[in-house]
């Protein structure tokens, strides 16, 4: 657990080294007993906090809860900690950023506004000081993305803006062309809508393909969910519906997009999705390929929560299956 980091994000004081505090802890003020002189010690190892003044024994995101009125998603979202469960904190974290739903909601910007306060992630590493809340946005894309991923989709941070402390997703990727517009996703976990996107960019009626580059099998086209979901598949093209529904200018894009007729389609959406709107989806779109399949993941699971050799061997497995039969 990085203490620290979550008391920076949520504006929390605290002393490094309080000489009537437990060298493990960092010290901050005590709302028990309104202690002013920073006597509650957080445990750095464990988020446990005692005060060394009344004695309260508590977690951490109990004392956030009485300092500033932190809920339990909030708390989740920006430590990755669930306390509920006794479950993994990295997967917490997977299942948090899906909890919130997407929903995308269209922001009164143009493009050029939206630029004009957006950063690359090579610039934002490179600043010499980062505020709370870079911190925990570079911990979140470093923790699920590649450097590499994050340059081939353009990907970037909003400083100040209407996508304020998003992650900020060019459309279509810059390898495709120039962006029509943008997507900015939350990852604090507390804004209201996960996903803001620009005027102008209506994502029902089109598709965010992954990367054409490096060594991927061009015969099989995996339809996804999500944009993250599209850059997890690095083995065969990919392309994101952002949602579980196929549009009819979906459709139309795809088949002009891609030599259908000769490619394997795979229906790889998250595993949470019914089997009816996979069904819709398969039946939708798979008539235009030689072949379509549908690959079931587990439920909670969605491609981007994967291992890539994990999520490959999924695919794989379902491309076979239909040879077979
Ligand atoms: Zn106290």
């Amino acid at each position: 657990m990085n203490v620290k980091k979550i008391l920076n994000a949520f504006g929390i004081m605290y002393e490094e080294t309080h000489p009537a505090v437990s060298k493990k802890c960092v010290g901050i003020d005590c709302p028990y007993c309104h202690d002013t002189g920073k006597h509650m010690g957080i445990f750095l190892d464990t988020g446990k906090a005692f005060c060394w003044k009344c004695q309260k024994t508590r977690f951490i995101s109990q004392v956030l809860y009485k300092l500033k009125g932190v809920t339990q998603e909030q708390f989740e979202a920006v430590s990755g900690i669930r306390v509920r469960n006794d479950d993994q904190p990295k997967n917490n974290l997977d299942r948090i950023f899906k909890k919130t739903n997407t929903n995308y909601v269209q922001v009164e910007a143009d493009n050029s506004e939206i630029i004009k306060h957006f950063l690359s992630f090579e610039s934002i590493s490179s600043k010499p000081y980062l505020s709370a809340i870079h911190h925990v946005m570079l911990d979140y894309v470093t923790s699920r993305f590649t450097w590499d991923e994050l340059k081939l989709y353009g990907a970037g941070y909003a400083l100040s803006g209407p996508m304020m402390n998003r992650l900020v997703i060019p459309y279509p990727a810059p390898f495709i062309g120039p962006p029509i517009g943008f997507v900015g996703r939350d990852f604090t976990g507390i804004a209201q809508r996960k996903y803001f996107v620009t005027p102008g960019l209506s994502l029902h009626s089109h598709v965010y393909p992954n990367s054409a580059f490096g060594d991927r099998r061009t015969d099989v086209l995996v339809v996804v969910e999500g944009i993250f979901d599209s850059w997890a598949i690095t083995d065969y093209l990919a392309v994101a519906l952002c949602g579980k529904a196929i549009s009819i200018k979906q459709i139309s894009k795809v088949i002009s997009m891609y030599p259908t007729m000769d490619m394997t389609l795979v229906i790889c959406l998250d595993g949470d999705t019914s089997i009816r709107d996979r069904g819709n989806v398969q039946r939708e779109l798979g008539v235009f390929f030689k072949n379509s399949v549908m690959v079931n993941l587990p439920e909670l699971l969605d491609p981007s929560s994967i291992p890539t050799n994990e999520l490959s061997y999924y695919i794989d497995k379902g491309v076979e299956s239909h040879g077979k039969d």
